[in-house]
């Protein structure tokens, strides 16, 4: 039975006792037109006009957080743990088994665009759900290992550390300035124009100034908005799409590993540290981050939100235990 497990030290939420299951279906893509059946019952699609799916979303078969997991938070003398509650669904992005982010078409991003912000503000409505994160990764290096354009929807019950350390500082930003953070750091990458690789009216797309992988980018809104999921106007939707399909065409010249991971706001009105005469929505400005990565990681480890781990501490240390030295 998986849990969730706070790190008093560190003070993150890692995920223990995951099973990951290997695919019995050799051979077979389940995310493919035809194989619907292969996968759990779809939750949410789009339609092309000769009735064939376009995108679609479903329920992981083996997800990190099950909407019936038990338990809230306890204690364990002075450990903090919970239950996995939560929501994990696949999107399949696309049916061309083989096409990628940098093929896509300005309809293919337009519709897959549509389905998230439809997941996100669904998942929403369930005030258990902390955060919503929707992250893609593509290539080996980056742990999918099914090739099929998809990515994962996680409905979570803590703020994943990450989301938590950017809301945090965007605070105090805010509080010492009554300015955006983000919006401060689209200012200056304008202004200085060293480290741009795409702009347009409405949104931006460079290196962070302290990337932590080579060809990092991020891509942002230029003027300050909170939600991904507002995301709305036809013309901002075109620059949206135009810069994220410029970037990924890039991005693919230059690897073929990468992980894409939207960061919008969370779903509560306060968060650990936070401070009561300040809002969220005026602080926090969304983006989307990517990731290329050049070594390997395990499957299921997300460096920036959290970990899942298959063995927990015990059977860790009694299997250690019991190695013969
Ligand atoms: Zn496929
Ligand atoms: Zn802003
Ligand atoms: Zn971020």
């Amino acid at each position: 039975m998986a849990e969730l497990r706070k790190d008093p030290v560190s003070g993150n939420w890692c995920v223990v006792g995951y099973t990951i299951l290997k695919s019995t279906s050799v051979g077979i893509c389940p995310f493919c037109p035809g194989n619907e059946n292969l996968t759990p019952p779809t939750i949410k699609d789009i339609k092309n006009e000769d009735g064939t799916w376009a995108v679609r979303c479903f329920p992981a078969s083996n997800p990190i957080f099950i909407i019936e997991a038990g338990e809230g938070k306890r204690a364990e003398g002075i450990y903090d743990k919970m239950g996995n509650v939560g929501a994990h669904e696949i999107v399949v992005e696309n049916p061309v088994h083989s096409k990628t982010m940098s093929s896509f078409t300005e309809n293919d991003y337009s519709l897959l665009i549509e389905l998230y912000k439809d997941r996100i503000a669904d998942l929403k409505k369930d005030k258990r759900f902390k955060y919503i994160l929707i992250f893609k990764n593509h290539g080996e290096l980056a742990g999918s290992y099914i090739f099929h354009p998809h990515s994962h929807v996680l409905a979570t019950p803590i703020i994943p550390q990450r989301i938590e350390l950017e809301l945090y500082h965007s605070m105090i930003h805010y509080q010492k300035k009554e300015r955006c953070l983000f919006c401060d750091i689209v200012s200056q990458e304008m202004r200085q124009n060293k480290r741009i690789v795409s702009v347009n009216n409405n949104f931006i797309a460079f290196c962070p100034f302290a990337s932590r992988f080579p060809f990092e980018v991020w891509i942002m809104p230029r003027s300050h908005s909170a939600h991904f999921e507002k995301l709305s106007g036809e013309d901002v939707k075109t620059e949206f799409i135009s810069i994220m399909s410029g970037i990924m065409k890039r991005i693919e010249r230059l690897t073929n590993a990468y992980s894409i991971v939207i960061h919008t706001s969370p779903n509560v009105l306060t968060f650990q540290g936070h401070s009561d005469d300040l809002l969220i929505d005026d602080y926090f400005h969304w983006h989307i981050e990517i990731l290329p990565r050049y070594l390997r990681s395990s499957k299921y480890k997300r460096e920036d939100e959290f970990y899942v781990v298959p063995t927990t501490p015990e059977e860790s240390a009694g299997m250690l235990r019991s190695e013969r030295v």
